[in-house]
């Protein structure tokens, strides 16, 4: 059976994913497209064989041509989306943010409860990445004992004019986030973002690096380090310390190359040559659980939670201080699995 997806969204994002979709992956077709920049949905439509090109989002959702729904628009439009397919009774794969704010992931939230299935699915692809899960493998089989602190560093080469410290949160630092959660199992309960020294390549009034702390409820400490003018390459780094022992990423996926004196290996250029193999991976298992009947990945609770943190970090960026997260109750439907 092969599952006839609609893209809402075909940005940088979107197409990567699309290429994913129809290039990479199986049991899978892009069936319909659309974004607000139509023309540049046409182009994309015009590459995919027997493709409907859709005006809105909210037409592509309704087409009966379309199984399941991926959302890679702008962040702010996917609470629109997300709850349009929810009331479609729909699969939708939303892009991290689920939403913007606490508010609309609540909005979210509550429609799949009254839906009473689990309909969305979020894309924090780093859950599917073969150092992060042999890191969790190790973390949870206890080989180590208890864990105690985490030390993780988010360093992207550079970024755009547009983007603000706001922005390594939202953005950059969100990952970091949901990796917390999951890796312990177990919720953030603070935040505190501190500002070193700024980088002379930062432009003025804009705190980069910034060092977040994410306190777990059982006390486990998470530091994440996050700088976005890091120059050299995208440098994603993890090491969990626990009573026995340490686990960590590793330095390289590729080879280690010792010539002259020195050792050297490959640094990824950006997110998508570090995490392409994440990606596939978050995809195919969505397709075979959609194909199945049902979903997988982070739930619409793991988004909520995520965006909940990523607003308490920016209370901490601009108080200084320390402050507490608050979610509402879990509902039962997020707590298996
Ligand atoms: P992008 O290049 O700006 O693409 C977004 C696309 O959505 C653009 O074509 C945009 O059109 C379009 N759009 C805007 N409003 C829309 C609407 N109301 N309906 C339909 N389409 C609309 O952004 P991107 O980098 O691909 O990011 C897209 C999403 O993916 C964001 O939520 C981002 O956080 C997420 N993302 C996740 C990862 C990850 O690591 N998992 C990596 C990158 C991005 P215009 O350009 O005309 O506005």
């Amino acid at each position: 059976m092969t599952l006839n997806v609609g893209v809402i969204g075909v940005g940088m994002i979107g197409q990567d994913h699309i290429r994913r979709l129809t290039r990479v992956l199986s049991g899978v077709r892009v069936s319909a497209v659309t974004d607000v920049d139509l023309d540049r949905a046409r182009t994309i439509a015009d590459d995919l064989p027997g493709a409907t090109l859709h005006s809105t989002g909210a037409e592509l959702i309704a087409d009966p041509g379309v199984d399941a729904v991926v959302v890679t628009s702008w962040g702010p439009t996917h609470e629109e989306y997300v709850l349009a397919c929810i009331a479609a009774g729909k699969q939708v794969f939303c892009e991290k943010p689920l939403a913007t704010t606490r508010e609309a992931c609540d909005r979210i939230v509550d429609a799949e409860l009254a839906a009473g299935r689990r309909l969305v699915s979020v894309g924090f692809m780093r859950r599917y990445d073969a150092q992060y899960k042999a890191m969790k493998a190790v973390v949870t089989g206890g080989e180590i004992g208890a864990p105690l602190l985490m030390h993780a560093a988010h360093r992207n080469p550079s970024v755009p004019d547009f983007f603000t410290s706001d922005m390594i949160i939202n953005d950059s630092t969100v990952h970091d986030i949901d990796v917390a959660r999951w890796m312990f199992d177990e919720e953030i309960v603070t935040v505190t973002v501190l500002k070193p020294r700024r980088s002379s390549k930062a432009r003025e009034g804009f705190n980069d690096p910034l060092l977040v702390l994410l306190e777990m409820a059982s006390g486990v400490i998470v530091d994440v380090e996050a700088s976005v003018n890091a120059g050299f390459a995208y440098d994603i780094r993890g090491e969990v310390v626990c009573e026995d022992g340490t686990v960590e990423l590793s330095e390289s996926a590729g080879a280690l190359v010792k010539r002259a004196g020195s050792v050297s290996a490959r640094v990824p250029e950006d997110w998508r040559e570090r995490f392409v193999l994440a990606f596939d991976t978050e995809f195919q298992t969505w397709i075979d659980a959609v194909t199945a009947g049902g979903t997988t990945g982070p739930s619409a609770w793991d988004g909520y939670a995520a965006t909940v943190v990523c607003g308490t970090g920016l209370a901490s960026l601009r108080s200084d201080a320390r402050e507490p997260v608050v979610l509402r109750e879990k509902p039962d439907l997020y707590k298996e699995g």
